[in-house]
């Protein structure tokens, strides 16, 4: 990956004082996932770049952490992320921290920059990347990158080329830059823990505390972890932001409605004694440990898209304590939803829990015959959000979706006419149910849809 930073301030050379590296000079940092380097393509007095290229090593990467196939096979070593902000730390340290040895007094001015990010993800899309940097002062330019130029009509990736022009100081871009890189990503690639906030502070002094978008960057560079993004909101700016941020933090309140969900579909399975229940798009393993822990279930199955859920989902079962009998019931695999399956046979029932939302509508009929033509279990139970109720989330801004993975939200109609048409197709009857207050115009925040394999 590769980042440059060029200015026309006169002298333009004086870049080299600022990042502390000489512009004649190719030097190489060893780092601990692989390896940077700082080399000058252009070192006029009219114009100067520095670039950083920075090569992540995909065996380091994966050294003493197992095997899963998401450690082989990432977008790691090509896009810019939190390991960009480690190289930028490592490789700039003292202009990162305002300092500049030679001479001092440049630290502080102002000049005309200009810093080039080859590929960056931006999580949120382009809105997002101007909501976070347009208010430093950015004139920000992206250029997306297709999904696969062979497939044009698959459209845009979330990768993007950026350009972001600013007449600022050395030390802001790179204080920007560290901060806003992994927030943009929504990954990072170590533990974020209580270090992590003090970091986000001191990187963020002077911009951080006014800037519109201070609750997202902060809980998104925290990892939504509630504890670390309200103790660093606090510490930013009172009592006051942390209640804010709080608020904030869920726009469904993700605990309680989850929570809600996944006990619906427990006593809907028992209801209709549906004793061997797979979660499909289980994700982390909540629902699977829930009926892990429940005697009733004898066969309890899991699958995911997602390799890292899975061993997310494996993790947490660890955790629990479950006799060698209880372990026994349950198979955790990896598997696509939009794929003919053997090993979603043999289950009474089947549970999508938030997950056909989560799939291009183009997929669905995929999804659909794999569910209700070949694993054809007597139960299947689908939960997805009633897009109707968004009006009730005062934090939602009209016409966005819920999670920004979201491919599409239906109101009930929408819902109740793709159910009927399945029923149709496949051979089922469905019937409907609320999750979630119900509110008496738009209904509740998730609809569920019970299917049952038909006889006639
Ligand atoms: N059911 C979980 C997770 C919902 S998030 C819960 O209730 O909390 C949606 C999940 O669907 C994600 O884990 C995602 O990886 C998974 N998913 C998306 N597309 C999929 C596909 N084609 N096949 C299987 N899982 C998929």
């Amino acid at each position: 990956m590769l980042l440059t930073i060029s200015t026309t301030h006169s002298p333009a050379t004086d870049l080299g004082y600022l990042l502390g590296k000489h512009p004649d000079r190719f030097q190489t940092f060893e780092l601990s996932f692989g390896r940077s380097q700082v080399f000058y393509p252009e070192a006029t007095t009219d114009c100067c770049t520095a670039a950083l290229l920075l090569e992540v090593d995909p065996v380091k990467l994966v050294r003493g952490q197992g095997t899963s196939l998401s450690q082989y096979v990432n977008d790691r070593p090509y896009v810019a992320s939190s390991f960009l902000s480690v190289a930028i730390a490592k490789v700039f340290r003292s202009a990162l921290s305002g300092q500049c040895k030679d001479q001092p007094k440049l630290a502080t001015l102002t000049m005309p920059l200009c810093a080039k990010l080859a590929v960056l993800p931006c999580r949120g899309g382009v809105d997002f990347l101007e909501r976070l940097f347009e208010p430093l002062g950015y004139t920000v330019t992206a250029t997306p990158h297709v999904l696969d130029e062979h497939f044009p009509e698959w459209g845009d990736s979330a990768y993007f080329s950026v350009e972001l022009e600013a007449i600022t100081t050395v030390q802001a871009l790179l204080s920007h830059l560290y901060v806003l890189i992994p927030v943009l990503d929504e990954d990072k690639h170590y533990w974020v823990g209580e270090d992590e906030v003090e970091k986000l502070l001191r990187h963020g002094e002077g911009w951080l505390n006014d800037h519109p978008e201070k609750a997202q960057i902060t809980q998104r560079y925290l990892k939504r972890q509630k504890s670390l993004s309200q103790s660093a909101l606090a510490q930013l700016g009172g009592e006051e932001t942390a209640e804010l941020a709080a608020a904030e933090l869920a726009i469904e309140k993700p605990i309680s409605l989850n929570q809600v969900r996944h006990e619906t579909i427990v006593a809907t399975l028992k209801k209709y004694q549906a004793k061997r229940s797979i979660d499909l798009g289980c994700g982390e393993g909540k629902l699977v440990a829930l009926l892990a822990k429940d005697n009733f279930f004898e066969q309890i199955g899991g699958m995911d898209v997602s390799y890292r859920s899975i061993e997310y989902a494996r993790a947490r079962l660890d955790r629990i304590f479950l006799s060698a009998a209880q372990q026994q019931r349950i198979q955790l695999f990896q598997g696509s939803l939009t794929y003919r399956d053997r090993r979603l046979a043999d289950y009474d029932a089947a549970t999508l829990v938030e997950v056909i939302e989560h799939l291009d509508e183009s997929r669905l009929a995929a999804l659909a015959r794999v569910v209700f033509e070949f694993a054809r279990p007597k139960l299947v139970l689908i939960t997805t959000p009633n897009s109707e109720y968004n009006i009730k989330f005062e934090n939602l801004p009209t016409g966005k979706f819920r999670h920004h993975d979201h491919r599409f939200e239906w109101t009930r109609l929408e819902f109740q006419t793709w159910a009927a048409d399945i029923c149709q197709r496949f051979n089922y009857t469905v019937s409907f149910t609320d999750i979630g207050s119900v509110d008496p115009d738009v209904g509740a925040p998730t609809q569920m849809a019970i299917f049952e394999e038909s006889n006639k």
